[in-house]
């Protein structure tokens, strides 16, 4: 008899593991909540621009080459050279983001700036605590609160940065300052989006091919004694393996408290004009402490869709949906809580199942490691 898998969550995480479980012979069953597969890096399409909530390109180092390549043969990837911009408002100054040694010259507050970086210089490396220590201790305090300090606190709804103490590396793939080209992750690093117009969305087809998907679904209740999944519909299963992909405190009914995200609303604007921002040019960051939003993408710069039009997006940091697990300490153990009390037939995976923040790179590694395992 086949062993039987369900997978609640039909992201990127879900049809991944989905993909190994199938291919081992398993008879698996996802459970999604919404009308769709793919989450939060399906293509969607406004006016026929394809766009995605969050760029979700694949960006990470060397090291997860193993998940690219894995990934490029289902879906082809291209090469980005990318460079992001942050509006400086005190000096109405579009510099480039990560912060480039030569920008600092056009600021206004240059002199400090290279006052500060010459002490840290002479401090050499300093061990951080938390976000703003590792922000001040890399580029000095100036910079921080330029660049850092009011774009953390709005992004994550936070009044005061020191209260960031777990990971918040995690959230900083770069050099406190680049030299060289301006293009992101210039050396050393994967870069890259889907050649396809509709991005990733076969691979939510391909990886699932031969298992039961069951939409507009959720689980109500993990009965963890009896090894039992009841569905809102009443529709019960006894897997041999449970693949969790959501917030885990909602597999207890949240017995010990909820867990803490933050979410974004994410506003769609067409433009009457072929191109928004310069050429190579993808994004905007604006970190000022008066600017509601994050950050401005122009989504055909990733997709090279062809129109006389321009799509960008808006993102506004929101409470409305639960999109990022925090990087506060307390938080991460009560997760940590709640994944330790999971029996042995149950896994919680992907970046709400892990509550860390897990990029797509890190998502497949994961999965390729599951894969040996199974
Ligand atoms: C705004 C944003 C931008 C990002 N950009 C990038 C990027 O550029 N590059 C990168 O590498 N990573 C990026 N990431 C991270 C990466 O995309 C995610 O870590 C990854 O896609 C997570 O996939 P997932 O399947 O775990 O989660 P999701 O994509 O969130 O999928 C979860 C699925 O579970 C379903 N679901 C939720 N609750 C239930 C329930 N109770 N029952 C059943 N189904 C349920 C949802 O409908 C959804 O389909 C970004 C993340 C965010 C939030």
């Amino acid at each position: 008899m086949k062993k039987e898998a369900v997978i609640i969550g039909g992201g990127f995480t879900g049809c991944s593991y989905a993909y190994f479980l199938i291919q081992k012979g398993w008879k698996v069953t996802i459970i999604e909540k919404s009308s769709i597969i793919g989450g939060g890096v399906r293509t969607y399409y406004h006016g026929g621009h394809p766009f995605t909530y969050g760029p979700r390109h694949f960006i990470a180092p060397e090291s997860s080459r193993p998940a690219f390549d894995f990934l490029n043969k289902v879906i082809e990837m291209r090469h980005i050279d990318k460079i992001n911009y942050s509006y400086q408002e005190q000096d109405d100054y579009f510099s480039t983001y990560p912060l480039h040694q030569d920008d600092i010259k056009n600021l206004s507050c240059s002199s400090q700036v290279f006052e500060e970086l010459k002490l840290l210089e002479a401090a050499g490396e300093t061990q951080a605590k938390n976000f703003e220590e590792f922000w001040v201790g890399r580029v000095g305090k100036t910079l921080y609160e330029r660049y850092n300090k009011y774009y953390n606190m709005k992004a994550w709804f936070l009044d005061d940065n020191r209260k960031m103490d777990f990971g918040f590396e995690a959230t900083v793939k770069r050099k406190p300052l680049e030299t060289g080209p301006r293009y992101e992750f210039h050396t050393g690093w994967i870069n890259a989006y889907p050649i396809a117009h509709d991005g990733y969305n076969k691979y939510f087809d391909w990886s699932t091919e031969g298992c039961e998907i069951i939409l507009n679904e959720v689980v109500s209740h993990v009965d963890f004694e009896k090894r039992k999944v009841i569905l809102g519909n009443g529709q019960t299963f006894n897997p041999d393996l449970l693949v969790s992909t959501i917030s885990p405190d909602a597999l207890f009914d949240c017995d010990e408290g909820e867990l803490a995200y933050v979410g974004r609303e994410v506003f769609k604007i067409v433009l009457p004009i072929p191109q928004a921002l310069p050429d190579d040019v993808y994004f905007v960051y604006y970190p000022g402490q008066k600017e509601a939003q994050t950050r401005v993408t122009e989504f055909k710069k990733f997709t090279n869709h062809q129109s006389k039009n321009t799509l960008i997006t808006l993102e506004v940091p929101s409470m409305k949906n639960k999109l990022y697990p925090t990087l506060l300490k307390p938080q991460v153990d009560l997760a940590d809580r709640y994944i330790q009390r999971l029996p042995d037939w149950c896994i919680s995976v992907g970046r709400m199942g892990k509550y860390r923040y897990e990029d797509i790179d890190d998502i497949l590694l994961d999965a390729l490691k599951f894969n040996d395992s199974i």
